[in-house]
């Protein structure tokens, strides 16, 4: 059986491995290699080879920083397809939807290629007299990335590119699920000519997490995942004085009013909602329909719904693929079960497919409930599987109220042909990324990512400007160059210029 391993020091790792965990192919059920889980030792090691890595590292020009990132850029780029092929080998989603997700990665790359302008301080002069006062931007150190099974290649390169570009080492540890991506970009940046000991990666569990957030060397810790991981994440972390950024889950609401385009709003919910088989934290999950919305919106749903392909991912013309693990198919359908014990209204059953050739694989097929109340599970639940929600309300308030209620906040959209409604919706949601009749309203490159209330712990969003505020630290330097005028010893704050 093929085994997986770490990365550290610019080389993969030969040493003992005294645990391993599976993975599997999620569209024929079967195990396809090992993985080894790293221990403190080996983490241990990693963070070694980053720190002595960053000593030169923080040295090397920001012009040849960003070459290297240049470089890696292009190889991502002439490997796009092969980073998209061991995606959905291991997690299982459609080939087409991993070539984005690459492409999403690729992106982030290159905005780190340009950071340069985002890393110049500010400047004042004669802020006294003969004194000047500027600020520069400085890299952490080590800093780790902990990240989740959903975006294997775009989640880790929400951080590395910037964390590096600013003159960070760095130490990943990629989900066990699915962790052959991350050794395909450590080889890539190898061969951009990125030092041995700038990018290292690490897999495992929560034993290899715990020695990261414990390590003194360790300077910040990116984590994005579920939310209770990411607290607990949150609080240890900074409990061990690191910066942390922490994203967690979600519960995505799509409220469509009734003057909404329902063919617009119909196609949105069901790729928004059965995309990735449901398991993207920006999946909507809730259609909350206002006044008649559902009665006109439901049917063109549902039509939408049997025509959808559910296959394995490399498959042409496949338009979604298995969920991850048996576990985690296991954890989906006991939601569909809660929600059929709690008297919400099944429309559609995703338990009833079968994919021939592949019955071991881990598929659900779309499922969507109607008549959903916020006191229900499957409300309160992030489900993360194609189980679709729908809860009907009688005035746009509630639809916001609901909204506003609801402890997670990462995403939302509201679909309506009304500016003013459209308007108060941005105005008025406590959520961190809004969509305008746009489903999954995840920011490009040069903006941030990031949600509110249990959907991040910790004051910076991800990548983007706010990743490069998070990566470094700002220092003030306040100059005066030796003149003939001798002040004399002064005990107090100057209260003249
Ligand atoms: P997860 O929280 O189970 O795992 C995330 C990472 O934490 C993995 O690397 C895992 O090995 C590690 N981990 C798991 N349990 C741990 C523990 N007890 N102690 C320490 N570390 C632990 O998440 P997942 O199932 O891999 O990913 C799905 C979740 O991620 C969903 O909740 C989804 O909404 C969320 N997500 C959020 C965002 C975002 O940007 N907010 C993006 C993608 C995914």
């Amino acid at each position: 059986m093929k085994l997986i391993t770490h990365w550290i020091d610019g080389k993969p790792y030969d040493g003992p491995v005294e645990r391993r965990g599976p993975v599997y192919d999620p569209a024929t059920g079967r195990m396809t290699a090992e993985v080894a889980f790293a221990d403190r030792d080996v983490v241990d090691q990693a963070v070694a080879a980053a720190a002595k890595a960053f000593a030169s590292w923080r040295e090397v020009p920001l012009t040849r920083r960003q070459q290297i990132l240049f470089s890696f850029r292009e190889l991502v780029v002439q490997h796009k397809m092969d980073l998209a092929r061991l995606l959905t080998a291991e997690h299982g989603k459609t080939l087409d939807d991993a070539a984005g997700e690459v492409q999403r990665g690729l992106e982030v790359i290159e905005f780190a290629c340009n950071i340069a302008h985002l890393l110049k301080g500010d400047y004042s002069e004669q802020v006294s007299g003969g004194v000047d006062t500027y600020t520069i931007r400085q890299p952490l150190g080590v800093v780790a990335g902990i990240t989740p099974f959903n975006f294997p290649a775009m989640v880790p390169m929400w951080m590395y590119p910037i964390a590096i570009a600013c003159g960070n080492t760095f130490v990943l540890k990629p989900s066990e699920k699915d962790p052959s991506t991350s050794q395909l970009a450590a080889e890539l940046l190898a061969e951009a000519g990125l030092p041995d000991g700038v990018f290292n990666v690490v897999h495992g569990d929560k034993e290899a997490v715990d020695a990261l957030l414990a390590h003194p060397d360790v300077a910040a810790v990116s984590f994005v995942g579920s939310t209770p991981i990411a607290r607990y994440i949150y609080e240890t972390g900074t409990r061990n004085g690191k910066r942390v950024q922490a994203l967690g889950g979600a519960k995505n609401h799509m409220v469509v009013l009734p003057d909404a385009d329902m063919d617009l709003a119909a196609d949105a919910a069901v790729s928004a909602g059965y995309g990735s088989a449901g398991e993207r934290c920006m999946a909507i999950s809730v259609v909350v329909t206002v006044g008649d919305a559902a009665d006109r919106l439901l049917p063109k749903m549902t039509d939408r719904i049997a025509e959808l392909k559910v296959g394995p991912g490399t498959e042409p013309g496949v338009q979604m693929g298995p969920l991850v693990t048996q576990q985690h198919l296991d954890k989906v359908l006991s939601y569909v079960e809660a929600g059929e014990q709690e008297g919400a209204v099944l429309v559609a059953d995703g338990r009833t497919l079968t994919v021939p050739g592949h019955e071991e694989g881990f598929f659900l097929g779309p499922t969507l409930f109607d008549r959903v109340t916020p006191e229900m599970k499957i409300y309160r639940d992030e489900i993360f599987g194609p189980v679709l929600s729908t809860v009907r309300v009688d005035h746009y308030e509630d639809a916001i109220r609901l909204i506003n209620d609801n402890p997670y906040g990462n995403g939302t959209a509201v679909f309506t042909n009304d500016g003013g409604a459209a308007r108060k919706f941005q105005h008025e949601i406590e959520v961190g990324m809004v969509g305008i009749n746009v489903p999954i309203p995840v920011p490009l490159s040069f903006y941030s990512f990031g949600g509110w209330k249990d959907s991040i712990f910790g004051t910076h969003a991800i990548y983007g400007p706010e990743g490069v505020h998070f990566y470094t630290r700002q220092k003030v330097i306040i100059s005066r160059w030796p003149d003939p005028i001798h002040r004399g010893v002064d005990l107090g704050f100057p209260q003249h210029g």
